[in-house]
């Protein structure tokens, strides 16, 4: 329960009136809540100014070195919140105004790969605010005009004089009953309640740029919400999610797909049909195609969003061996062994390039 409040101010207890304000100074520009807002910080604050009220107070100081606590007296003279707020808050803001600017809105869509890459037009479904028909965003019934409030004559806040020790405080709070307005609506309309827009679901049409990815944010400016008494639209943004696509993957501004290959085919080469997100491709396998060799197709990717450019379309390819041979098949492949002197093979450690440790390389990113 003992602070030290020399110590809160990180000044000796001889400290003088002139080291102690300069102390305190230095503090309150860093810890202020306009500085610095989060609440460990605002905390800090509290306790370096409560520190300085003691300690800039020779009465105060004089009790505190005593052992006595001046703090009790001074919690009972009024809430600390109004304490904070006649010190720091006490500048006059004036009015609050009407009309005001709508809040910026976030939505997250989904969207195929198919739209990511080429775009699309969508259309979606959002819940937001327009200004109200009725009174035109006034807020009143009949045009008739919000009347000057007599709580707080227009100005929007009250102001009271609290003693303390510190002398006499002005206190400013907002006004109860105009809520900070300076002004009131006697005559509400029906139809908003006075807020000047009206809650509405509404449909919005858009454009998907080519080459989106998930995270992607799509900025619609002024087509968010109405502010309060009709007040300009808001801006909504769109953030597109891509799902997963069952074959193509995108790595940047490549597309990849895996496709199977019968070992007979991979040994004499053929031509196969690709059906790809653009449509029906004609892909050359060349005689002689390996498991893991890679087709490189170029320009079929994902076009650059921003600025030119458009990404490839990567086929990887794995070679199947058969696994059922019939009597006829086996015979066959035995003759093939035969003719290539491969019926009992050696094991051939491979030293060439695209091994399976190269590519483990590859994949990790080592050389
Ligand atoms: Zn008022
Ligand atoms: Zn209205």
């Amino acid at each position: 329960m003992s602070v030290d409040y020399y110590q809160v101010l990180g000044v000796a207890p001889d400290a003088s009136a002139e080291e102690i304000k300069k102390a305190y100074r230095k503090l309150a520009r860093e810890l202020h809540p306009d500085v610095n807002p989060d609440p460990q910080t605002q905390e800090r604050f509290k306790e370096v100014t409560i520190a300085y009220e003691i300690l800039s107070d020779p009465e105060k100081r004089r009790v505190f070195d005593m052992g006595g606590n001046p703090m009790d007296e001074f919690a009972d003279a009024f809430g600390f919140g109004d304490f904070m707020g006649a010190f720091f808050g006490g500048g006059s803001r004036g009015p609050r105004p009407r009309v005001a600017r709508g809040r910026d809105a976030l939505i997250r869509i989904e969207i195929d790969l198919k739209d990511a890459i080429f775009g699309a037009d969508k259309s979606i479904t959002v819940d937001s605010a327009v200004a109200c028909a009725t009174c035109q965003g006034l807020g009143t019934k009949n045009g008739t005009q919000p009347v000057t409030c007599t709580s707080c004559k227009g100005r929007g806040e009250t102001q009271t004089v609290q003693r303390s020790f510190l002398g006499q405080v002005m206190m400013t709070r907002e006004c109860a009953t105009c809520r900070g307005f300076g002004s009131v609506i006697t005559d509400p309309c029906s139809e908003c309640a006075s807020e000047g827009r009206v809650r509405t679901r509404q449909s919005l049409d858009f454009k998907i740029p080519p080459g989106v990815e998930s995270g992607s944010r799509i900025q619609l400016v002024g087509r968010g919400e109405v502010g309060l008494g009709g007040g300009p639209a808001a801006d909504l943004y769109v953030e597109i999610h891509v799902a997963e696509h069952p074959t193509f993957h995108r790595q940047g501004f490549n597309l990849h797909c895996d496709i199977q290959l019968p070992m007979t085919a991979a040994a004499l080469g053929t031509t196969l049909t690709l059906e790809t997100l653009r449509g029906e491709v004609e892909l050359t396998i060349p005689a002689g195609t390996q498991s893991a060799d890679t087709l490189k197709r170029k320009g079929e990717g994902v076009p650059h969003l921003r600025g030119n450019g458009v990404g490839d379309l990567y086929v990887h390819i794995s070679v199947v061996t058969p696994t059922k041979l019939d009597a006829e098949q086996a015979d066959l492949l035995k003759k093939l062994a035969e003719l290539r002197h491969e019926e009992s093979p050696e094991a051939v450690v491979s030293e060439t390039s695209n091994g399976f440790f190269d590519r483990l390389r590859d994949v990790f990113g080592g050389r």
